[in-house]
């Protein structure tokens, strides 16, 4: 007996549900990483994203060493390469965890009838989500659309069962199959660009742990104060290792509510609370894109679909680069492009700003993000593009139309934000910070800013483009 373990979004050894089956089961365990970057279609994953992937799967190559196993990595199609592998190994049976973007739903059926006619047996488990997408539904029998109840009716059905602890040896067949060595996947960048992600980042499960520890044991009661300030560290920086799976949202749960409890005595502080509905919007992309697969391309609004958008190549690029004019737009595009991730503030003013007052799609948005961010998730990048967008379920209005300077001083009061990533700017005085073409002649002077030449003027009027929507959003209303 051998039992083929597929990692997937999982990358962990604590609280992995098919790794503890695998070895309960008795027989030599051999450890698979299969990378098939085609089988994603057009959501092949970005580079920032692959960028993780190369030092969490070296991470986890180390963790399976230390347990007397070993990761093997294979390149190709899941319905070719396993039963190859299966052949090869004479493996009677395959375990992994389950996927949910939709190719991966559809690949994880058609393995496992095929492994079952060749009479695998075929084991799939649940070490991503609180909840299974299809299992929770309306009392009409239908998918939630609507935040709050769908977060009521997690919270009432959660069962967290005590957490699996990571086998401390990993029973090993006489010999493992040969595998790719991962430096020949190439998939680091080939610039410099992933300076900053290193000095920012611990990719794999002992960087998510000590993540999440330094986390509840510091910044979790505060949360709910915090978590709208980038300038401060209010938020966990968990995104990544959860959407590697180097932590699981029942480690998260278990650990932020151990804390609360810990503090104060209370089974929830309002900081916890807060932080929970958080990882619950996470399971709630996840039910939308479960629900409805067309979420990372077409507008679940089906009247946006119409929707006037404009096609303006610079004005994109400016985005891109953080070359708006508008300082809290170009700081947060700036943090993006430098870190891999930007605070959630900050990515809904960049999203409204490129929606509403560039007019440009929200997908061109989204593919930027998918490229560039070390957190890209299919499903919470796709749904919340189309909730800034005003197109998604339960979305912000489209005629909420965020003014990117109220958006500045309301959230980065002292600048500390803006300063840090537009040094160029920084001398100017903080009620001129997020609107330096509002400085007088003298500030400018003082600050040693030539606006246009240091830092550009902004690239469109507030108040004209704002209008410029909502004649847009008429020409759909009704549609
Ligand atoms: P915390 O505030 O500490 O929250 C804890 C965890 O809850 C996060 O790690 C994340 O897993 C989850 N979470 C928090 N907010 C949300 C949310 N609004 N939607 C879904 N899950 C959430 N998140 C991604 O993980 N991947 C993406 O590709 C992504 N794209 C986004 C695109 C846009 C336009 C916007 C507005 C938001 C996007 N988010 C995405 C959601 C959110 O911005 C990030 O999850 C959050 O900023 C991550 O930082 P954190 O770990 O410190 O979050």
């Amino acid at each position: 007996m051998t039992t083929l373990l597929l990692f997937g979004r999982d990358l962990r050894l604590a609280d992995n549900p098919a790794l503890s089956a695998a070895v309960a089961r008795g027989a030599p365990v051999i450890p698979v990483y299969l990378h098939d970057p085609q089988e994603a279609g057009a959501w092949a994953p970005g580079a920032a994203s692959l960028w993780w992937l190369h030092h969490s799967l070296d991470s986890l190559a180390h963790s399976l060493m230390r347990a007397g196993s070993r990761l093997i990595l294979r390149k190709g199609a899941a319905l070719r390469e396993i039963p190859r592998l299966v052949k090869e190994t004479g493996a009677d049976a395959v375990f992994w965890n389950r996927r949910y973007e939709p190719w991966a739903v559809t690949r994880g059926a058609d393995l496992k009838a095929a492994l079952g006619h060749a009479g695998v047996e075929a084991r799939s488990f649940n070490a991503g989500l609180l909840h299974e997408p299809q299992n929770l539904k309306t009392k009409a029998g239908k998918p939630y659309a609507v935040f709050t109840p769908f977060w009521k009716t997690l919270r009432a059905s959660l069962i967290l069962e005590a957490a699996l602890p990571a086998p401390k040896k990993i029973p090993a067949p006489d010999a493992f199959p040969m595998s790719d060595a991962l430096a020949a996947w190439k998939l680091l960048p080939h610039t410099a660009w992933d300076g900053g992600f290193k000095t920012a980042w611990t990719p794999g499960e002992a960087g998510g742990g000590q993540r999440l520890a330094d986390f509840v044991s510091a910044d979790v009661l505060g949360y709910s104060d915090c978590r709208n300030f980038p300038g401060r560290t209010g938020t966990s920086r968990l995104s990544p290792h959860l959407h590697f799976g180097e932590i699981g949202p029942r480690q998260v749960w278990r650990a932020a509510v151990g804390q609360g409890v810990a503090a104060t005595g209370e089974p929830m502080p309002r900081g916890v609370e807060v932080f929970l509905s958080e990882i619950a919007w996470r399971e709630f992309s996840y039910h939308l894109l479960f629900h409805f697969p067309e979420l990372p391309s077409a507008p679940l609004r089906k009247n946006f679909a119409a929707f006037p958008w404009r096609n303006d190549a610079a004005g994109l690029e400016a985005w891109q680069k953080g070359k708006t004019g508008f300082p809290i737009v170009d700081a947060g595009m700036r943090e993006l492009w430098h870190t891999g991730w930007m605070h959630n503030r900050v990515r809904m003013i960049v999203a409204s700003f490129l929606i509403k007052n560039l007019l440009l799609p929200w997908q061109d948005g989204e593919a930027w993000f998918w490229d560039t961010l070390v957190d890209a998730d299919l499903a919470s990048n796709a749904a919340s593009w189309q909730w800034v967008a005003g197109c998604g379920a339960d979305a912000a209005p489209y005629f909420r139309i965020f003014n990117p300077v109220t958006q500045g001083k309301t959230y980065d009061p002292d600048g500390a934000y803006v300063r840090r990533w537009i040094p160029e700017i920084a001398k100017l005085p903080d009620d001129r910070l997020h609107e330096p073409w509002a400085a007088t002649p003298m500030e400018l002077a003082d600050a040693g800013l030539r606006l246009g030449i240091d830092y550009p003027a902004p690239i469109v009027d507030h108040a004209a483009a704002r209008q410029r929507a909502l004649a847009a959003l008429g020409e759909i209303k009704g549609g």
